[in-house]
Protein backbone atom coordinates (compact mmCIF):
# COMPACT_ATOMS: atom_id res chain seq x y z
CA UNK A 1 0.00 0.00 0.00
CA UNK A 2 2.52 2.59 0.91
CA UNK A 3 5.42 1.45 -2.15
CA UNK A 4 1.61 1.87 -4.18
CA UNK A 5 1.25 5.59 -3.01
CA UNK A 6 4.41 6.98 -2.75
CA UNK A 7 5.36 5.61 -6.45
CA UNK A 8 1.93 6.98 -7.86
CA UNK A 9 3.21 10.41 -6.26
CA UNK A 10 6.25 10.22 -7.69
CA UNK A 11 4.66 10.12 -11.12
CA UNK A 12 3.33 13.58 -10.40
CA UNK A 13 4.93 16.03 -12.61
CA UNK A 14 4.92 19.01 -9.71
CA UNK A 15 6.05 16.63 -7.54
CA UNK A 16 9.34 15.56 -9.71
CA UNK A 17 9.53 18.61 -10.97
CA UNK A 18 10.47 20.12 -7.11
CA UNK A 19 12.46 16.98 -6.42
CA UNK A 20 14.79 16.55 -9.50
CA UNK A 21 15.20 20.60 -8.43
CA UNK A 22 16.39 20.06 -5.08
CA UNK A 23 16.24 16.49 -4.66
CA UNK A 24 19.96 15.53 -4.93
CA UNK A 25 20.89 18.02 -2.10
CA UNK A 26 18.53 16.92 -0.17
CA UNK A 27 19.04 13.67 0.31
CA UNK A 28 19.05 11.38 -2.96
CA UNK A 29 22.82 11.68 -2.75
CA UNK A 30 22.52 8.94 -0.14
CA UNK A 31 21.64 6.30 -2.72
CA UNK A 32 23.42 8.03 -5.82
CA UNK A 33 26.77 8.14 -5.97
CA UNK A 34 27.20 11.30 -7.61
CA UNK A 35 26.39 12.46 -11.40
CA UNK A 36 29.69 11.52 -13.48
CA UNK A 37 31.02 8.57 -13.82
CA UNK A 38 34.51 10.08 -12.39
CA UNK A 39 31.84 9.38 -8.66
CA UNK A 40 31.09 5.48 -9.27
CA UNK A 41 35.37 5.48 -10.08
CA UNK A 42 36.17 6.93 -7.07
CA UNK A 43 33.50 4.77 -4.81
CA UNK A 44 34.51 1.52 -6.91
CA UNK A 45 38.18 2.31 -5.80
CA UNK A 46 37.45 2.83 -2.07
CA UNK A 47 34.73 -0.52 -1.93
CA UNK A 48 37.66 -2.47 -3.49
CA UNK A 49 40.02 -1.08 -0.60
CA UNK A 50 37.77 -2.81 1.63
CA UNK A 51 36.90 -5.68 -0.29
CA UNK A 52 33.99 -5.26 -1.40
CA UNK A 53 32.82 -5.55 -4.87
CA UNK A 54 30.78 -3.10 -7.10
CA UNK A 55 27.95 -3.21 -9.84
CA UNK A 56 27.68 -0.26 -11.29
CA UNK A 57 24.43 1.28 -12.87
CA UNK A 58 24.15 4.45 -14.90
CA UNK A 59 20.81 5.68 -14.19
CA UNK A 60 18.20 5.45 -16.91
CA UNK A 61 15.42 3.80 -18.01
CA UNK A 62 12.63 3.57 -20.17
CA UNK A 63 13.81 5.30 -23.29
CA UNK A 64 11.53 6.85 -26.09
CA UNK A 65 13.54 6.34 -29.43
CA UNK A 66 16.43 4.62 -30.78
CA UNK A 67 18.78 7.61 -30.58
CA UNK A 68 18.46 7.37 -26.69
CA UNK A 69 18.82 3.44 -26.48
CA UNK A 70 22.04 4.10 -28.53
CA UNK A 71 23.27 6.97 -26.18
CA UNK A 72 22.75 4.41 -23.19
CA UNK A 73 24.26 1.49 -24.93
CA UNK A 74 27.87 4.16 -25.37
CA UNK A 75 27.38 5.39 -21.80
CA UNK A 76 27.62 1.71 -20.91
CA UNK A 77 30.82 1.21 -23.50
CA UNK A 78 32.43 4.17 -21.98
CA UNK A 79 31.89 2.98 -18.46
CA UNK A 80 33.94 -0.51 -19.38
CA UNK A 81 36.68 1.14 -20.41
CA UNK A 82 37.17 3.61 -17.62
CA UNK A 83 37.03 0.27 -15.48
CA UNK A 84 39.87 -1.13 -17.83
CA UNK A 85 41.65 1.72 -17.81
CA UNK A 86 41.88 2.26 -14.28
CA UNK A 87 42.43 -1.42 -13.64
CA UNK A 88 39.19 -2.17 -11.90
CA UNK A 89 37.20 -5.06 -11.67
CA UNK A 90 33.81 -4.58 -12.14
CA UNK A 91 30.40 -5.43 -12.32
CA UNK A 92 27.65 -3.54 -14.41
CA UNK A 93 24.02 -3.55 -14.10
CA UNK A 94 21.71 -2.66 -17.12
CA UNK A 95 18.04 -1.49 -17.54
CA UNK A 96 17.34 -3.33 -21.14
CA UNK A 97 14.51 -0.37 -21.05
CA UNK A 98 16.99 1.52 -21.02
CA UNK A 99 18.63 -0.29 -23.94
CA UNK A 100 15.51 0.18 -26.35
CA UNK A 101 13.48 -3.08 -25.06
CA UNK A 102 10.50 -0.46 -25.19
CA UNK A 103 11.02 0.61 -27.96
CA UNK A 104 12.10 -3.00 -29.92
CA UNK A 105 12.88 -5.83 -28.34
CA UNK A 106 15.43 -6.34 -31.56
CA UNK A 107 17.16 -3.27 -30.40
CA UNK A 108 17.42 -4.14 -26.57
CA UNK A 109 18.77 -7.14 -27.50
CA UNK A 110 21.10 -5.48 -30.01
CA UNK A 111 22.79 -2.94 -26.94
CA UNK A 112 22.75 -5.30 -24.37
CA UNK A 113 24.84 -7.73 -26.92
CA UNK A 114 27.34 -5.04 -27.67
CA UNK A 115 27.83 -4.17 -23.96
CA UNK A 116 28.23 -8.00 -22.83
CA UNK A 117 30.73 -8.41 -25.77
CA UNK A 118 32.69 -5.24 -24.44
CA UNK A 119 32.66 -6.58 -20.62
CA UNK A 120 33.93 -10.17 -21.84
CA UNK A 121 36.75 -8.38 -23.57
CA UNK A 122 37.86 -6.55 -20.34
CA UNK A 123 40.37 -9.32 -18.87
CA UNK A 124 43.20 -8.46 -16.02
CA UNK A 125 46.95 -9.18 -15.66
CA UNK A 126 46.68 -12.88 -15.54
CA UNK A 127 44.19 -12.92 -18.72
CA UNK A 128 41.25 -13.48 -17.10
CA UNK A 129 38.35 -11.46 -17.95
CA UNK A 130 37.14 -9.58 -14.47
CA UNK A 131 33.87 -7.48 -15.56
CA UNK A 132 30.29 -8.66 -15.74
CA UNK A 133 26.59 -7.39 -16.67
CA UNK A 134 24.19 -7.98 -14.42
CA UNK A 135 20.34 -7.73 -16.26
CA UNK A 136 18.07 -5.85 -13.80
CA UNK A 137 14.69 -6.98 -14.07
CA UNK A 138 11.72 -4.39 -14.20
CA UNK A 139 8.36 -4.13 -13.84
CA UNK A 140 5.76 -7.05 -15.30
CA UNK A 141 5.51 -5.50 -18.98
CA UNK A 142 9.10 -6.21 -19.37
CA UNK A 143 9.19 -9.40 -17.61
CA UNK A 144 8.97 -12.25 -20.09
CA UNK A 145 11.20 -9.60 -23.26
CA UNK A 146 13.99 -9.38 -20.34
CA UNK A 147 14.21 -12.93 -19.61
CA UNK A 148 14.22 -14.04 -23.22
CA UNK A 149 17.12 -11.27 -23.89
CA UNK A 150 19.22 -12.36 -21.08
CA UNK A 151 18.67 -16.19 -22.47
CA UNK A 152 20.22 -14.93 -25.97
CA UNK A 153 22.82 -12.92 -23.77
CA UNK A 154 23.87 -16.24 -22.40
CA UNK A 155 23.38 -18.61 -25.48
CA UNK A 156 25.00 -16.83 -27.57
CA UNK A 157 27.59 -14.04 -26.49
CA UNK A 158 28.81 -15.30 -22.66
CA UNK A 159 27.39 -17.83 -20.19
CA UNK A 160 29.93 -16.49 -17.60
CA UNK A 161 29.96 -12.80 -18.35
CA UNK A 162 26.20 -12.27 -18.13
CA UNK A 163 23.32 -12.56 -15.31
CA UNK A 164 19.71 -12.20 -14.52
CA UNK A 165 17.93 -10.63 -11.80
CA UNK A 166 14.75 -12.45 -10.32
CA UNK A 167 11.63 -10.61 -8.16
CA UNK A 168 10.22 -12.60 -5.37
CA UNK A 169 7.45 -10.84 -5.63
CA UNK A 170 5.76 -12.10 -8.45
CA UNK A 171 4.00 -15.35 -8.63
CA UNK A 172 5.66 -16.41 -11.88
CA UNK A 173 9.79 -16.66 -10.48
CA UNK A 174 9.08 -19.66 -9.25
CA UNK A 175 8.24 -20.98 -12.94
CA UNK A 176 10.66 -18.72 -14.70
CA UNK A 177 13.76 -19.42 -12.35
CA UNK A 178 12.90 -23.95 -13.41
CA UNK A 179 12.73 -23.01 -16.85
CA UNK A 180 16.13 -21.19 -16.55
CA UNK A 181 17.64 -24.31 -14.60
CA UNK A 182 18.73 -26.28 -18.04
CA UNK A 183 22.33 -24.69 -17.11
CA UNK A 184 24.27 -23.53 -14.36
CA UNK A 185 23.42 -19.30 -14.75
CA UNK A 186 23.80 -16.48 -12.35
CA UNK A 187 20.85 -15.39 -10.65
CA UNK A 188 20.07 -12.48 -8.31
CA UNK A 189 17.35 -12.85 -6.42
CA UNK A 190 15.61 -9.23 -5.00
CA UNK A 191 12.40 -8.64 -3.22
CA UNK A 192 10.87 -6.66 -6.32
CA UNK A 193 10.95 -2.88 -6.22
CA UNK A 194 7.79 -1.91 -8.59
CA UNK A 195 4.12 -1.11 -8.55
CA UNK A 196 2.49 -4.28 -9.25
CA UNK A 197 -1.04 -5.73 -9.31
CA UNK A 198 -2.16 -8.16 -6.55
CA UNK A 199 -3.22 -11.13 -9.53
CA UNK A 200 0.69 -10.77 -10.45
CA UNK A 201 2.57 -10.25 -7.26
CA UNK A 202 2.09 -11.32 -3.20
CA UNK A 203 0.77 -8.29 -1.77
CA UNK A 204 1.74 -9.67 1.64
CA UNK A 205 5.40 -9.03 3.11
CA UNK A 206 5.52 -12.08 4.55
CA UNK A 207 4.46 -14.17 1.80
CA UNK A 208 7.42 -12.29 -0.21
CA UNK A 209 9.57 -12.98 2.49
CA UNK A 210 8.82 -16.81 2.54
CA UNK A 211 9.37 -17.13 -1.39
CA UNK A 212 12.33 -14.78 -1.41
CA UNK A 213 13.73 -17.89 1.05
CA UNK A 214 12.21 -20.34 -1.32
CA UNK A 215 13.60 -19.23 -4.51
CA UNK A 216 17.29 -18.85 -3.08
CA UNK A 217 17.26 -22.67 -2.26
CA UNK A 218 15.69 -23.69 -5.71
CA UNK A 219 18.47 -21.99 -6.95
CA UNK A 220 21.38 -22.72 -4.86
CA UNK A 221 20.31 -26.47 -5.45
CA UNK A 222 19.62 -26.25 -9.38
CA UNK A 223 23.60 -25.04 -9.29
CA UNK A 224 22.97 -21.47 -10.29
CA UNK A 225 25.67 -18.94 -8.34
CA UNK A 226 23.08 -16.67 -6.20
CA UNK A 227 23.16 -13.64 -5.32
CA UNK A 228 21.42 -12.69 -2.06
CA UNK A 229 20.22 -9.11 -2.78
CA UNK A 230 18.57 -7.92 0.50
CA UNK A 231 19.37 -5.88 3.09
CA UNK A 232 16.81 -8.29 4.85
CA UNK A 233 19.05 -9.53 8.32
CA UNK A 234 16.54 -12.40 9.25
CA UNK A 235 16.68 -13.06 5.38
CA UNK A 236 20.25 -13.19 5.69
CA UNK A 237 20.90 -14.85 8.92
CA UNK A 238 18.42 -17.21 7.49
CA UNK A 239 19.86 -18.32 3.96
CA UNK A 240 23.44 -18.25 5.78
CA UNK A 241 22.38 -21.30 8.07
CA UNK A 242 20.54 -22.70 4.94
CA UNK A 243 24.11 -22.10 3.01
CA UNK A 244 26.05 -24.14 5.85
CA UNK A 245 23.47 -26.59 6.35
CA UNK A 246 24.17 -27.67 2.70
CA UNK A 247 27.63 -27.11 2.64
CA UNK A 248 27.76 -24.29 -0.10
CA UNK A 249 30.95 -23.14 -1.37
CA UNK A 250 31.42 -19.74 -0.51
CA UNK A 251 32.25 -19.17 -3.82
CA UNK A 252 28.63 -20.31 -4.75
CA UNK A 253 26.97 -17.33 -3.54
CA UNK A 254 27.52 -13.44 -2.69
CA UNK A 255 25.41 -11.18 -0.72
CA UNK A 256 24.64 -7.57 -2.15
CA UNK A 257 23.49 -4.35 -1.22
CA UNK A 258 22.48 -0.70 -2.72
CA UNK A 259 24.62 1.72 -2.08
CA UNK A 260 23.52 4.05 1.23
CA UNK A 261 21.86 0.77 2.95
CA UNK A 262 23.13 -0.79 5.51
CA UNK A 263 26.48 -0.49 4.57
CA UNK A 264 27.70 -1.74 7.96
CA UNK A 265 26.50 -5.16 7.62
CA UNK A 266 28.23 -5.87 4.42
CA UNK A 267 31.28 -5.25 5.84
CA UNK A 268 30.43 -7.85 8.63
CA UNK A 269 29.79 -10.72 6.28
CA UNK A 270 32.70 -9.56 4.01
CA UNK A 271 35.24 -9.51 7.21
CA UNK A 272 33.24 -12.69 8.10
CA UNK A 273 34.55 -14.19 4.39
CA UNK A 274 31.75 -13.85 2.57
CA UNK A 275 31.52 -12.91 -1.14
CA UNK A 276 29.52 -9.05 -1.01
CA UNK A 277 28.82 -6.69 -3.65
CA UNK A 278 27.67 -2.96 -3.55
CA UNK A 279 25.13 -2.10 -6.15
CA UNK A 280 26.12 1.39 -7.05
CA UNK A 281 24.21 3.85 -9.29
CA UNK A 282 25.47 7.17 -10.79
CA UNK A 283 23.91 9.55 -13.36
CA UNK A 284 21.96 12.42 -13.80
CA UNK A 285 18.57 10.27 -14.43
CA UNK A 286 18.33 9.58 -10.68
CA UNK A 287 14.72 10.34 -10.20
CA UNK A 288 13.24 6.83 -10.48
CA UNK A 289 15.53 5.04 -8.75
CA UNK A 290 15.76 7.53 -5.90
CA UNK A 291 11.56 6.79 -5.92
CA UNK A 292 11.82 3.55 -5.57
CA UNK A 293 14.12 3.99 -2.46
CA UNK A 294 11.73 6.18 -0.43
CA UNK A 295 8.65 3.89 -1.33
CA UNK A 296 10.64 1.21 0.65
CA UNK A 297 10.48 3.04 3.80
CA UNK A 298 8.64 5.37 5.05
CA UNK A 299 11.13 6.80 7.23
CA UNK A 300 13.20 8.26 3.75
CA UNK A 301 10.11 9.93 2.77
CA UNK A 302 9.74 11.97 6.14
CA UNK A 303 13.51 12.50 6.44
CA UNK A 304 13.19 13.94 2.48
CA UNK A 305 9.66 15.66 2.57
CA UNK A 306 11.13 17.43 6.03
CA UNK A 307 14.33 18.36 4.43
CA UNK A 308 12.53 19.83 1.27
CA UNK A 309 10.20 21.84 2.87
CA UNK A 310 12.96 23.17 5.18
CA UNK A 311 14.45 24.00 1.74
C1 LIG B 1 21.96 -5.31 -5.15
C2 LIG B 1 20.49 -5.08 -5.38
C3 LIG B 1 20.00 -5.07 -6.68
C4 LIG B 1 18.65 -4.89 -6.91
N1 LIG B 1 18.15 -4.99 -8.19
C5 LIG B 1 16.82 -4.96 -8.38
C6 LIG B 1 16.24 -5.23 -9.67
O1 LIG B 1 16.93 -5.50 -10.65
N2 LIG B 1 14.88 -5.19 -9.79
C7 LIG B 1 14.06 -4.93 -8.71
O2 LIG B 1 12.83 -4.94 -8.87
N3 LIG B 1 14.59 -4.64 -7.50
C8 LIG B 1 15.92 -4.66 -7.31
N4 LIG B 1 16.42 -4.40 -6.06
C9 LIG B 1 15.55 -3.82 -5.01
C10 LIG B 1 14.78 -4.88 -4.25
O3 LIG B 1 13.79 -5.45 -5.07
C11 LIG B 1 14.10 -4.29 -2.99
O4 LIG B 1 13.18 -3.32 -3.38
C12 LIG B 1 15.06 -3.65 -2.02
O5 LIG B 1 16.21 -4.41 -1.89
C13 LIG B 1 14.41 -3.55 -0.61
O6 LIG B 1 14.07 -4.82 -0.16
P1 LIG B 1 14.89 -5.64 0.94
O7 LIG B 1 15.19 -6.97 0.32
O8 LIG B 1 16.07 -4.90 1.41
O9 LIG B 1 13.85 -5.95 2.08
P2 LIG B 1 12.91 -4.97 2.94
O10 LIG B 1 12.06 -5.89 3.74
O11 LIG B 1 12.24 -3.97 2.07
O12 LIG B 1 13.94 -4.23 3.85
C14 LIG B 1 14.67 -4.87 4.90
C15 LIG B 1 15.33 -3.78 5.71
O13 LIG B 1 16.35 -3.13 4.92
C16 LIG B 1 16.35 -1.74 5.14
N5 LIG B 1 15.96 -1.05 3.89
C17 LIG B 1 15.38 -1.59 2.80
N6 LIG B 1 15.20 -0.66 1.85
C18 LIG B 1 15.67 0.51 2.37
C19 LIG B 1 15.75 1.84 1.88
N7 LIG B 1 15.31 2.18 0.66
N8 LIG B 1 16.28 2.79 2.69
C20 LIG B 1 16.74 2.47 3.91
N9 LIG B 1 16.69 1.21 4.44
C21 LIG B 1 16.17 0.26 3.68
C22 LIG B 1 15.33 -1.47 6.25
O14 LIG B 1 16.00 -1.52 7.48
C23 LIG B 1 14.39 -2.65 6.12
O15 LIG B 1 13.73 -2.95 7.32
C24 LIG B 1 17.78 -4.62 -5.81
C25 LIG B 1 18.27 -4.65 -4.50
C26 LIG B 1 19.61 -4.89 -4.28
C27 LIG B 1 20.09 -4.95 -2.85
Amino acid sequence: MFRELILSVADNSLVSGAVKRYGLKMGAARFVAGEHLADAIAVTRQLQQEGIGVTLDHLGEGVKDRAAAGAACQSYLDLLDALDAAGLPGNVSVKLTMMGLGVDPALGFENARRIVERAAAVSGPDGEPRCFVRVDMEDTPYTADTIAVYRRLADEVSPDRVGLVLQAYLYRTKDDLEALSDRPRRIRIVKGAYREPAHLAYPSKADVDANYLRLVAQAASAGHIVAVATHDEGIIRDVLQYFQRIHLPRERYEFQMLYGIKLSVLRELARAGHRTRVYVPYGEDWYAYFSRRLAERPANVLFFARALISR
